[in-house]
């Protein structure tokens, strides 16, 4: 079976001043069963191990690049996390696709390396809203997939993310419906792409909140979730660990 897994997402907030908020987050990790994972901005990755380093929180990047090393100014390498402690990143997420205009190709290169460096790529996919309204959800969830996931995926090294672009920081959530039935596609395909596909641990995410965390752990093929605001701070988070414990 996949294993669970909290994921928060700091995208560009926090600074050292925020390291007060993983005091608790780390208590709940050591009590938890699921894994637990936050993903600060790089420069926090250091201090962050360096305040609960020795525990069951662990500490993952937002991005890297596709190369080992090299020329490539403002960037930073997978290997250059895993050396900082990193065990995660997370790659293609819907902002970096907008803003920096990531592709499929791009994230699938980017995982190899994640790979190549011992880290586990947490690799995001999600539809916009005039996508769904074009009914063109699956589609589009079926092409980030086969195009995004590298050939050396397995359930050791890979978590795949949907997070619906329109429900990122929003406040909106699908309904179960429409999590279940993207989450199935998910299971589907890479069940029939990877040998061990059927392990692979499949997050929501996109306003996961301590009052809807519950209710979306219920629905089939959720193994947890990719949070955004609601990972900032212990209050939050932390029910949301328990939820999905
Ligand atoms: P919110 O939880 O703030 O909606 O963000 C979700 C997200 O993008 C996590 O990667």
């Amino acid at each position: 079976a996949p294993r669970k897994l909290a994921a928060g997402n700091w995208k560009m907030n926090g600074t050292l001043a925020a390291l007060d908020q993983l005091d608790g987050m780390a208590a709940a990790a050591e009590d938890a069963s699921c894994d637990v994972l936050i993903c600060p901005p790089a420069l926090l990755i250091h201090p962050m191990i360096a305040r609960v380093g020795a525990g069951d929180l662990l500490i993952g990047g937002q991005d890297c690049h596709a190369a080992a090393q090299g020329a490539h100014t403002g960037d930073i390498a997978a290997a250059q996390l895993r050396d900082a402690g990193a065990t995660h990143v997370i790659l293609g997420h819907s902002e970096r696709r907008a803003d920096h205009g990531e592709t499929d190709a791009l994230v699938r290169a980017k995982a190899q390396a994640a790979h190549q460096a011992g880290l586990v790529a947490v690799i995001c996919l999600g539809e916009t809203e005039a996508q769904r309204d074009a009914g063109a959800t699956l589609d589009v969830i079926a092409t980030q997939l086969a195009g995004s996931v590298p050939d050396g995926a397995t359930a050791a090294n890979t978590v795949i993310a949907y997070e619906p672009v329109w429900a990122i920081g929003t406040g909106r959530t699908p309904t179960t419906d429409q999590i279940a039935e993207v989450h199935a596609l998910l299971r589907d395909r890479l069940t029939a792409r990877l040998e061990d596909g059927a392990d692979v641990a499949l997050l929501y995410g996109g306003s996961v909140k301590p009052t809807n965390a519950a209710e979306i752990f219920a629905i089939a093929h959720v193994n947890g979730a990719l949070v955004g605001g609601a990972s900032l701070k212990a209050a939050d988070f932390v029910p949301i660990i328990t939820a999905l414990d």
